[in-house]
């Protein structure tokens, strides 16, 4: 696939960093335009030059997915900008904490579940709203592989992360006749800053980060963005309601 998204729009959040980074970048290098969306304006305007620099077109929109109002505005202004939007990852996302359920903060929990879960549900409700009126368009959610088993320490995350398989399946039953396609892709261990942070907190973990793959080693932002790519193309017109494992093979163990 090089250069199938021609006249498509196409919209990321967690787009400063890491997966979304990815992501916002490959669908620029299938020919679609780019709302790059995040948090983070400093690197959102960096991935927006990297795409540009490379012949793309894209927009950054700060917005933080956890309000109602900044989602709202961020789907108003890529309309506005573009005319259309085809396909989104609905990808920002934080680690929490990593304790016991027992001693889990429940402030800790609200922040993660209100942007891991909330925030996907939030992007999903404007989203859809226009692809409606538009007559379709295709969703990817990011999940986890813990969004498909549990892991130990990472309660809300993984409550959150299962939470997105649920509200990806209701999507696809619900909209599955109006031209919409909605799907999750689950990661395994991928090497992202997010993975950074956590290595940095705790070194010895990287020898078990890889050992739960049985390929042996971690993911790359680039192999899970291929997926996403794939999931919004035409390609998988036929796909609706999955949960992809892009695992390195975790979830076969
Ligand atoms: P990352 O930290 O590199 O990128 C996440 C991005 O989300 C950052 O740019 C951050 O600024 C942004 N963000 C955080 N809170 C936000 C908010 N409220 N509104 C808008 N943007 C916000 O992390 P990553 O590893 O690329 O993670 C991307 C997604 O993939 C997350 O949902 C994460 O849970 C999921 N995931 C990651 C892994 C992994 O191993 N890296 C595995 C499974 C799932």
């Amino acid at each position: 696939m090089t250069g199938s998204m021609q006249g498509k729009v196409a919209l990321v959040t967690g787009a400063s960093s890491g997966i979304g980074r990815a992501t916002a970048l490959i669908f620029g290098r299938e020919g679609a335009k780019v709302v790059v969306s995040d948090v983070n304006g400093e690197a959102g305007e960096e991935t927006v030059s990297i795409i540009k620099e490379a012949g793309g077109a894209a927009i950054f929109v700060r917005a933080d997915v956890s309000r109602a109002g900044e989602v709202e505005e961020l789907i108003n202004k890529a309309v506005a900008a573009y005319g259309r939007l085809d396909y989104t990852h609905n990808n920002a996302g934080i680690e929490g904490p990593s304790v016991p359920t027992h001693e889990y903060p429940e402030e800790e929990w609200d922040r993660v579940v209100s942007i891991n879960l909330k925030g996907v549900w939030l992007c999903m409700k404007y989203e859809i709203r226009h692809m409606l009126k538009q007559g379709g368009g295709a969703i990817v959610n990011t999940s986890s592989a813990a969004g498909l088993t549990g892991v130990k320490g990472a309660a809300a995350y993984v409550a959150a992360k299962h939470g997105v398989v649920g509200l990806t399946k209701t999507a696809a039953l619900e909209y599955a006749q109006s031209g919409l396609r909605v799907n999750a892709v689950c990661p395994g261990n991928t090497r992202t800053p997010l993975v950074e942070r956590i290595l940095a907190q705790h070194p010895k973990r990287e020898a078990h980060l890889i050992e739960m793959a049985p390929v042996r080693r971690l993911g790359t932002p680039e192999e899970i963005a291929e997926a996403v790519v794939w999931l919004c193309s035409d390609a998988a017109s036929f796909v609706t309601g999955v949960a992809m494992p892009v695992d390195g093979g975790w979830l076969a163990r």
